[in-house]
């Protein structure tokens, strides 16, 4: 047996999730940040080393986010009372497939590896498992972050390729000597990923922005 009651088991199970999902949450903020805040260096005249050294930092902060998590985790759960005294067995988590470790253990009472008793066995109609509230939000924040990660990057990573054919067109024109030079200019594409010649990107560079 546990020296828990079961309700203790249930909410500090509940508490561990939340714990495991903070510490997702935080790591997928700093991966989504690493995506996007280095484009801005670029947009503001950076050196390109600068974009390197910053996605580094970022990725490095998003695994010291996460990691210690999942190190105390073990600690904690030995800590908390929620391992199986008999086997080991941890009595939280457990993915999609399998189902929630500590759901089967409050509807039995007993361990899912090696069935010893740890709870008394629910009494005939006693309430379902309670689903962790603030699951939902941490499932919404996380998706959140991965939506803005994901069209920040892209618009970020637009605008900054864009003022670099821009300025590469501006450079290769100030190079030219003569009218022929900077027809010829003029008919580049500043980069291979370009759709637009050079007197294209500078004619649309050249209007006011709306
Ligand atoms: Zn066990």
């Amino acid at each position: 047996m546990l020296a828990l009651s079961r309700e203790e088991f249930e909410s500090r199970a509940l508490a561990v999730g939340d714990l495991w999902l903070a510490a997702v949450l935080r790591g997928v903020a700093v991966v989504i940040l690493a995506m996007t805040l280095p484009w801005a260096l670029p947009l503001a005249g950076a050196p390109r080393s600068w974009f390197v050294v910053a996605t580094t930092a970022l990725l490095v902060v998003a695994f010291a986010a996460v990691l210690p998590a999942v190190r105390r985790a073990d600690a904690l759960l030995k800590e908390l009372g929620l391992e199986c005294p008999s086997c080991g067995e941890e009595l939280v988590g457990g993915g999609r497939s399998e189902g929630s470790r500590h759901h089967k253990v409050l509807a039995t009472g007993q361990c899912p590896q090696c069935g010893v008793q740890l709870l008394p066995p629910p009494a005939p109609g006693m309430a379902e498992p309670r689903r962790d509230p603030r699951a939902y939000f941490y499932f919404l924040a996380i998706l959140g972050c991965l939506v803005i990660g994901v069209f920040g990057n892209m618009w970020l990573s637009g605008l900054s390729y864009r003022r670099a054919d821009e300025q590469r067109c501006a450079r290769w024109l100030a190079a030219a000597h003569s009218p022929v030079q900077r027809a010829r200019v003029e008919r580049l594409r500043p980069s291979r990923r370009s759709k637009l010649t050079c007197g294209e990107v500078l004619a649309r560079a050249a209007q006011p922005r709306r």
